[in-house]
């Protein structure tokens, strides 16, 4: 992967991503809860620190991507953006709904689920709207509901980054749909949202980052004819 980009925890799951901003740091996602160490750990590489953290922004609710989210908001610049309809269950203000889940996914719901802890109730400190334009950390919001209802993706144009969350997985060299959702006919209806996305890489919540001429698997799958849900 590119030097300004890292995915930081690659074990178990849960991933988040660092994108370097000179002497600062954007991170999408925080993993289950009690990842700060291997965070800290992170930016000591690119020789930053804790300091270094300015936006933790926060792709959904789901515990193994908002866990570490109250761990970091202690930290001294991190300031946490999550979207607006999520934001109440980030905050532990409500609860949020169990996926729709077909008869496919119960089996592996259920092993998954029981193996991640609940996500401690978090501060938000900004709550986004619909395909807003984030000027401080040069991206563009796409909102993908259908996961959960404030899911999103995040488009950093300049950098050539999409950052899918759970609306897509990448699983043994495909694209597709991501699992568990709420609202699996609007979740495909938010995947197709990536066809017309032209970037160098793709980062998803589950699976391996694309580079280079094989993030063209995604724009393939979110114009096939099916939307690829294995699992549906
Ligand atoms: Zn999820």
């Amino acid at each position: 992967m590119r030097p300004d980009l890292r995915m930081v925890l690659d074990s178990g799951p849960g991933q988040a991503y660092l994108l370097r901003r000179g002497s600062g740091a954007v991170l999408v996602d925080t993993g289950i809860a009690g990842q700060g160490k291997v965070l800290t750990e992170a930016l000591r590489d690119w020789g930053l620190d804790r300091e270094s953290l300015t936006h933790v922004i926060l792709t959904h609710w789901h515990p193994d991507h908002a866990g570490s989210a109250a761990e970091l908001a202690e930290w001294p610049n991190a300031r946490i953006w999550a979207h607006r309809s999520d934001a109440p269950i980030i905050r532990g203000d409500g609860y949020g709904s169990i996926p729709a889940l077909s008869h496919a996914e119960e089996g592996l719901y259920a092993h998954i689920s029981g193996s991640i802890p609940d996500a401690p109730p978090s501060r938000v400190d900004r709550e986004l709207d619909d395909d807003e334009i984030l000027d401080a950390i040069d991206a563009r919001v796409l909102s993908t509901p259908g996961h959960t209802d404030g899911s999103i993706a995040l488009h950093f144009p300049n950098d050539s980054v999409l950052f899918t969350g759970d609306i897509a997985t990448e699983h043994q060299g495909q694209v597709i749909l991501g699992p568990f959702n709420l609202d699996r006919p609007q979740a495909g209806a938010s995947f197709r949202r990536f066809a017309d996305i032209d970037v160098n890489t793709v980062c998803f919540g589950h699976g391996q980052p694309l580079s280079g001429d094989d993030t063209a698997l995604l724009r393939i799958a979110a114009t096939a004819d099916e939307v690829p849900d294995p699992l549906g």
